[in-house]
């Protein structure tokens, strides 16, 4: 039987063979990580993408950032590991409902969080990552706005722009967020080391949002944690907390996990062995029909150009 050492050699070489490039987001196994020639949040590596050069994608993530890849490298073969690895916070929103809610208020602008189905988004004014939601929402005239599916980061946003931010749907949210890193999990972690700053994920819940000492994207959170020194609580998804570590190996910071069992589970639904099965039978090809891609790609651009 093969170790994890053979496996890693084989999908080195068949990267090589292929001109491929395995993506992984930030929530990922660490082995998945570690094979990984880029690790980051979903716009970041769809953007790596592009940039690469490679024929071959591999895009170790939930099926959403998987499809954002495919739409924005169009001529590039991108495979997904295991397809059954969904994001709950997309699916409470149909593309259904967004056209229903534009047309039951018309001329109110509605931007979705990048967190959301194809088809969904496609029906949208703009798509915003949660870097970028308060930045471009604060640029509309409008001073109300409609925006989905998470009514966390909707909360947020609201906040820091002061403008009406009506969550759609009212109830959306990310369970690992909502759940497993709420104010009670949040407040034992901090408890049990006194004098740790907490970083904060935009999808926590209100009552942690307002203890955090900073507020930001996974890639946001990263970067914070490069101007502090001593204990640094992270509320979000476990596997940042791998990726942190290991950007930051010195001793003068110690990074702990809000709650250890934050764990998304489809996030996790990707092996190490799947990456390889994947370039072995070039599996799951991830297809964007071209039109729905061509309008993705539109609203995306859309949204790019007020935040540059
Ligand atoms: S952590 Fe939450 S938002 Fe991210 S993929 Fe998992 S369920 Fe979706």
């Amino acid at each position: 039987m093969r170790g994890v050492e053979g496996l890693v050699s084989e999908v080195e070489a068949l990267k090589r063979r292929l001109r491929a490039v395995i993506l992984a987001h930030n929530y990922q196994l660490p082995e998945v990580q570690d094979i990984a020639d880029f690790v980051g949040d979903s716009l970041g590596l769809a953007r790596k993408a592009v940039e690469s050069g490679a024929d071959v994608i591999v895009f170790a993530g939930v099926s959403f950032m998987a499809e954002m890849a495919a739409v924005l490298n169009p001529d590039k073969v991108v495979l997904h590991p295991n397809p059954c690895a969904g994001c709950p916070l997309a699916n409470y929103l149909s593309p259904q409902r967004v056209r229903e809610v534009r047309s039951e208020i018309p001329n109110t602008p509605i931007v979705l969080y990048v967190n959301s189905l194809t088809r969904a988004k496609v029906e949208a004014d703009y798509v915003v990552t949660s870097a970028s939601a308060a930045k471009l929402i604060s640029r509309l005239g409008e001073e109300v706005v409609v925006f989905g599916p998470d009514r966390n980061l909707a909360d947020h946003v609201s906040t820091v722009t002061g403008k009406h931010v009506l969550p759609l749907p009212p109830h959306g949210h990310c369970p690992v967020h909502e759940y497993l890193l709420n104010e009670y999990y949040v407040a034992k972690a901090l408890a049990e080391n006194p004098g740790a700053k907490l970083i904060a994920h935009p999808e926590t819940p209100r009552k942690v949002r307002a203890i955090a000492h900073a507020i930001g994207s996974t890639s946001q959170m990263l970067e914070k944690i490069k101007g502090i020194n001593g204990k640094v609580i992270l509320a979000t998804e476990e596997g940042l907390t791998y990726r942190a570590r290991k950007l930051y190996p010195s001793r003068a910071k110690e990074i702990i996990p809000a709650n250890p069992l934050a764990v998304c589970v489809d996030m996790k639904k990707i092996t190490l062995m799947d990456v390889l099965r994947s370039l072995k039978l070039m599996k799951h090809r991830v297809r964007v029909d071209p039109e729905v891609a061509r309008r993705a790609r539109e609203v995306i651009e859309r949204s790019l150009e007020i935040i540059k």
